[in-house]
């Protein structure tokens, strides 16, 4: 499962790995975490067309368990090729895989999710200049509920971030 989007984008979301409906239709973020982000996605203002969705691996792992780092290893030469070809100025990680990969790549100590959503971090990346905004994974969202404001929080201080950058 590739991923899918506008290679135009400004901005790339980066999930962890495919669930079961993704790995049925060839799409990232089509099941239930993806109605969800729908919706996340209408609060920072944007809608999917316009932005760039991938996945940290390309394949569902058995029983929907975390990508191991072998997997992991064996998928990320592709997404670090979606993120030269796209060059972003904004990466957006979806949960810890995602923030964990991006901020490792970056050279950049990453200390969880928890700590780390909500905050901008500009980073020297792949050739380019990026910033990095980490926020929780909606699929967690599901099973607490709490995540959600925290979420819808996020994206909306993303479309803030976005609008000042056009403005300047
Ligand atoms: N969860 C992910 O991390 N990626 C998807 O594409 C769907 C669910």
């Amino acid at each position: 499962m590739p991923g899918e989007g506008s290679p135009d984008s400004r901005i790339m979301f980066i999930g962890e790995g495919p669930g079961r409906t993704e790995d049925l239709e060839g799409k990232p973020f089509v099941g239930r975490a993806g109605q969800l982000l729908n919706d996340l996605l209408g609060e920072a203002g944007l809608v999917r067309d316009e932005v760039f969705i991938c996945n940290v691996v390309r394949c569902r792992p058995p029983r929907n368990r975390a990508p191991r780092q072998d997997e992991i290893k064996a998928c990320v030469p592709y997404l670090d090729r979606q993120i030269r070809a796209i060059q972003p100025r904004w990466i957006v990680t979806l949960g810890n895989h995602a923030a964990g990969y991006v901020f490792e790549k970056a050279g950049i100590a990453f200390d969880g999710i928890t700590k780390a959503r909500g905050k901008f971090d500009p980073v020297q990346m792949l050739g380019s200049e990026v910033e990095v905004f980490p926020v929780f994974h909606p699929a967690a969202a599901l099973y607490n509920p709490s995540y959600v404001d925290v979420l819808k929080r996020d994206f909306r201080c993303l479309r803030k971030r976005m609008k000042e950058s056009i403005s300047r």
